[in-house]
């Protein structure tokens, strides 16, 4: 397994409390409940709680969420088709801003967090099959369990800040 998460967010994630070692399978079935899990979560919320302490907005967690799953699943397409594996790093930060995430509404993205939630998974799946790898230019070698692990987390660690917005929120 890759380290990069790990010795990034400590194991568990001294944060969200993420388990780096379950199974691809029971990470993916838990993401499969992440749309619904939201659509729940969210009756009731404008999109716009935020709290000084974390960096994004509700609605922004989601889009940056929804966009990082569609990335990895695109990035898993790139090395399934080739002709190579090598994956280029993205600047979440500048992505938020070029598309603007605090204009996106709460439902759009829900809407999007669940088509990203469905094509990761999909893709997800198949890299498993294959045993597809990935080169990323700044942590190496990915194996298919890394991909799911290391994007499973990004997206529980964020509910776990959705939650924290619920429970005390201050705008
Ligand atoms: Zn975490």
């Amino acid at each position: 397994m890759n380290s990069a998460g790990p010795t990034a967010y400590g194991s568990p994630c001294r944060v969200c409390g993420f388990d780096w070692t379950r199974s691809p399978r029971e990470l993916i079935d838990e993401m499969n409940l992440l749309p619904a899990t939201l659509d729940d979560l969210l009756e009731g919320a404008s999109g716009s709680e935020r709290r000084p302490d974390l960096e994004w907005s509700i609605a922004e967690y989601l889009c940056h969420v929804a966009d990082n799953l569609r990335i990895w699943a695109e990035r898993l397409v790139g090395a399934r088709l080739g002709p190579t594996n090598l994956i280029g790093s993205y600047d979440q930060d500048e992505l938020a801003r070029a598309r603007n995430y605090s204009t996106i509404p709460l439902a759009a993205a829900l809407w999007n967090l669940r088509l990203g939630e469905a094509v990761w998974a999909s893709e997800v799946n198949q890299a498993l099959i294959d045993s597809s790898t990935l080169a990323h230019p700044e942590v190496g070698t990915l194996d298919a369990s890394d991909v799911v692990a290391m994007t499973a987390h990004d997206s529980l660690h964020h509910l776990e800040d959705i939650r924290t917005i619920l429970a005390h929120p201050r705008s």
